[in-house]
């Protein structure tokens, strides 16, 4: 057995646990685990400094969870983007593969809830049908791995599934979405990353979401897999009470640029049941926006976006730069509020008010076609799953 391995059998993995460890009353923690499955694994454990840090808040349940009622189970609509039960495909040219439900640390917060922990539908067809959609759609072309955590999976399977998308002509990127180099560092071995090698391009994403997180452990695990030539991004979620706040934001982008890290996304918390305690309104993230770019540098700034409820995707979020256009001139405002015009060319959108709204394609197609009906979300019409 791995370090990793050994470790994660020492998880805090049950309402007993937490009975036992944090003296949580017995039936409200068998309560929490029944509702999303509670482990913590004893290296995120020994990241807590104090009950309710920021470490805490994303690990050890709370009561206010079970008040979710009534909240989607699948607020981004995934389900319905599923061809088969391991595959979401949203976007034109790539997908989601999901490889296993199971994970180091089960994030409080987590949007996949209703999926993540519960392994009784994966098996080899399950993992078998998601490889044969992929081969039998060639517009496919950049795989996304993610579950869960395909870094749960051992080397030797993970490595099947990846051979098996590398022998796919049309699949040129394979990303893998893993949150190890933050929760469990350790996973990150030189027998991983010397298989890994073998497939590029491969890319990953991770997830960091406070500066506590970015250890000597972490940073670590983040140089190998740069080492091994996979550029790793970032991508963290807003949460109330455990970055939401300009500093602290600012402090992580730029411990994780330090660790070879680069900031990918800054997601607003999805609408999840369970996990609306963590929501923070969007005016704070364009705020924590506002106070990164351009008082630091370029790289450490991520794309802040809403993904849309409902199954829309990802919609990115910016703080007013633009002010307006007088004639051909656009006003805009800098990162210290001064204000600027550039003169724009001749514009064959000039007699349109200038609107930031809609590319100026679709101002002037808008006449033609009649106006769709804007879909508005309301959270008791999502589908079940
Ligand atoms: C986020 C996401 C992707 C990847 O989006 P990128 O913007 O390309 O990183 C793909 N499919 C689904 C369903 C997603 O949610
Ligand atoms: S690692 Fe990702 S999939 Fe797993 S519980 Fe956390 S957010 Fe959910």
């Amino acid at each position: 057995m791995e370090l990793w391995q050994e470790m994660l059998r020492q998880s805090v993995d049950s309402g007993k646990d937490l009975v036992e460890r944090f003296g949580f009353n017995g039936e409200l923690a068998e309560r929490l685990n029944k509702l999303f499955h509670i482990r913590i694994n004893p290296y995120y454990l020994s990241l807590i400094r104090y009950p309710g840090d920021p470490i805490w808040l994303q690990c050890i349940p709370d009561a206010v969870e079970l008040e979710d009622d009534g909240m989607p189970e699948d607020p981004l609509g995934e389900d319905s983007h599923s061809p088969v039960p391991s595959i979401v495909h949203r976007y034109p040219d790539r997908v989601l593969f999901l490889t296993t439900s199971q994970c180091s640390m089960y994030c409080r917060f987590c949007t996949r809830k209703r999926k993540v922990g519960d392994s009784s539908k994966i098996n080899m067809k399950y993992i078998q049908d998601g490889i044969d959609y992929i081969a039998s759609r060639p517009e496919v072309r950049d795989v996304i791995l993610s579950g869960g955590d395909p870094l749960m999976l051992t080397d030797q399977n993970l490595e099947k599934i990846i051979s098996g998308l590398r022998a796919i002509p049309h699949i040129e990127i394979i990303r893998l979405g893993t949150k190890m180099p933050c929760v469990l560092p350790q996973r990150i071995t030189t027998k991983l990353t010397s298989m890994l090698r073998k497939y590029h391009p491969i890319y990953i994403n991770t997830h960091f979401n406070h500066p506590w997180e970015c250890t000597p452990e972490a940073k670590r695990a983040c140089e190998m897999l740069a080492d091994a030539g996979i550029p790793v991004g970032n991508q963290a979620v807003l949460m109330k009470g455990v970055n939401d706040n300009a500093d602290v934001m600012l402090e992580l982008m730029r411990k994780l640029l330090f660790m070879r890290v680069r900031p990918y996304y800054l997601y607003q918390a999805d609408i999840t049941k369970g996990a609306n305690h963590f929501r923070t309104p969007v005016s704070v993230g364009l705020e924590i926006m506002d106070k990164l770019r351009g008082h630091t540098s370029g790289l450490a700034i991520p794309y802040y976006v809403i993904d849309a409820p409902g199954g829309g995707g990802k919609i990115p979020l910016l703080p007013q730069y633009v002010l307006g256009r007088n004639g051909n001139q656009i006003i805009l405002r800098n990162y210290k509020y001064d204000i600027y015009t550039y003169p724009d060319v001749e514009d064959p959108g000039k007699n349109a008010a200038y609107s930031t709204a809609l590319p100026v394609e679709k101002q002037f197609s808008r006449k033609k076609r009649p106006a769709k009906k804007q879909k508005v979300y309301e959270p008791d019409k999502v589908p079940e799953p």
